[in-house]
């Protein structure tokens, strides 16, 4: 059954690819592949400590289908 999760996107235009999101994550749900911040929201559990590190405030949370 398909159920809302709170889910991260990046708003890859503000974000200075500083990588703090990724070493905070505790589920290593976001990573730098080349250029640009990947994530992997089968993996997010919402914590929220990526959108409290994020010193460019681009991480906000979504509600996405999973
Ligand atoms: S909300 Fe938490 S689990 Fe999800 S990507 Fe951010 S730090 Fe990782
Ligand atoms: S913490 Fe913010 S600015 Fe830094 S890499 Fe993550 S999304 Fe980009």
């Amino acid at each position: 059954m398909e159920r809302m999760a709170r889910k991260i996107e990046i708003n890859h235009d503000k974000c200075i690819q500083c990588v703090g999101c990724a070493s905070v994550c505790p589920v290593m749900a976001i990573e730098l592949v080349g250029l640009r911040m990947k994530t992997y929201p089968e993996k997010c559990i919402g914590c929220g400590a990526c959108v409290r590190v994020c010193p460019a405030n681009c991480i906000r949370f979504v509600e996405k289908r999973e």
